[in-house]
């Protein structure tokens, strides 16, 4: 009865479950089954005197390492609490009333949540393709701004570069912003950071949380105009001036100059899901194979629901998602090639027993 009528009809996202740390094998929320960059733990260690200050207002130390990484200036570059908290950001900063955002009906369900949080307008694009889960480019700009996941989730493919680029374009002849989604494109997708300087409507969105194995530490980042990354700060600082601690600042920075070793770490994830994938089709499952760390799959003759139930008795986590039209589909993140050999092990027992049949 105290709750405001936005609070209480607004769906909140449901994050993946998070069980206790090492009580199953954990392929339900695409983190990356490998360490973060050894340079982590002393940035850490050696900021921690610094904890009776408050931080860096736009954690400018982090930011000048993505600028110079990126070739950018650190007026192109905002930092966040994650991701999710940059793409929140994205919605007050570039929508309203009138400035309506548009974003696939199969995509990152964030998405929802964060327009009707900030009260705009929003509508969803059908998807197209044999199996419903292609982006109808054409029908996503059919009006206002867009949100867009390159590569998407939970499909896992991508669109080239160049549908990009004239999406950019299209959009800024409407005096609209496109906001792309990176989370992913470092496990087979193509940056629109090349774009940058080109549109000034384009902002591209990056997490620490996947390639830098740092889902822990909340850290993620958006590259654009200056006028795009001045619109983020504003509403940062309407809201939580200081949204990264100065241990993540120092974390995040010691991650991202270490550019070899997240590099390493995510080719040895994308060598891993192509011979997975090999597997799973051998085993039955149907589905495209992925541009990022997990796959989007169904099996040919056994309900998901059984599957997902199946896999979770024997202590291995995937994801599932309630939707009708997704119902049969696991979305399995690549963990280690151990976790994923036992998952193997796993699936070919609950295969041969039969089970509900479609
Ligand atoms: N975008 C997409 C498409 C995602 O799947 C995720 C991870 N759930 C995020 C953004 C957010 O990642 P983070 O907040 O950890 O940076």
């Amino acid at each position: 009865m105290f709750l405001s009528k936005k609070i209480r009809t607004i769906e909140p996202y449901v994050p993946g479950e998070q069980p206790r740390p090492g009580s199953m094998i954990k392929l339900n929320t695409n983190e990356n089954p490998y360490p973060p960059s050894k340079a982590v733990k002393g940035a850490i260690l050696a900021e921690l005197e610094n904890l009776r200050l408050y931080p860096e207002i736009n954690a400018e130390r982090f930011i000048q390492s993505v600028a110079e990484i990126e070739g950018l200036r650190p007026e192109n570059v905002f930092a966040g609490n994650g991701s999710d908290e940059v793409l929140s950001f994205c919605f007050p900063a570039f929508f309203d009333e009138k400035r309506h955002v548009r974003f696939p009906a199969l995509s990152y369900s964030f998405y929802p949540s964060f327009a009707q949080f900030f009260s705009i307008p929003y509508s969803t694009a059908p998807m197209k393709g044999e199996d419903g889960l292609d982006i109808d480019v054409e029908a996503l700009l059919s009006g206002g701004g867009v949100v867009l996941a390159n590569p998407n989730a939970p499909s896992g493919r991508a669109l080239p570069l160049a549908t990009v680029r004239s999406m950019a374009e299209t959009l800024l002849a409407r005096g609209e912003v496109l906001v792309v989604d990176e989370a992913y494109y470092a496990f087979g997708g193509e940056s629109a950071r090349p774009l940058i300087e080109e549109f000034p409507n384009l902002l591209v969105v990056r997490t620490l949380s996947k390639d830098h194995s740092l889902a822990g530490l909340r850290v993620g980042y958006a590259l654009g105009d200056a006028g795009l990354i001045e619109g983020l700060r504003r509403a940062k600082d309407s809201f939580n001036s200081y949204p990264l601690d100065c241990l993540a600042i120092a974390a995040a920075k010691a991650a991202i100059e270490d550019l070899e070793y997240a590099k390493a770490c995510a080719e040895r994830i994308v060598a891993t899901r192509d011979w997975f994938y090999a597997e799973a089709m051998k085993r039955g499952f149907i589905g495209q194979n992925s541009k990022t760390n997990f796959l989007f799959l169904r099996h040919g003759k056994k309900q998901g629901a059984w599957l997902f139930e199946e896999l979770k008795k024997r202590r291995i986590l995937v994801r599932r998602f309630g939707r009708p039209e997704i119902e049969d589909y696991l979305r399995i993140s690549i963990g280690t090639r151990e976790q994923m050999e036992e998952l193997l092990r796993a699936l070919d027992e609950i295969l041969n027993e039969g089970g509900k049949v479609l």
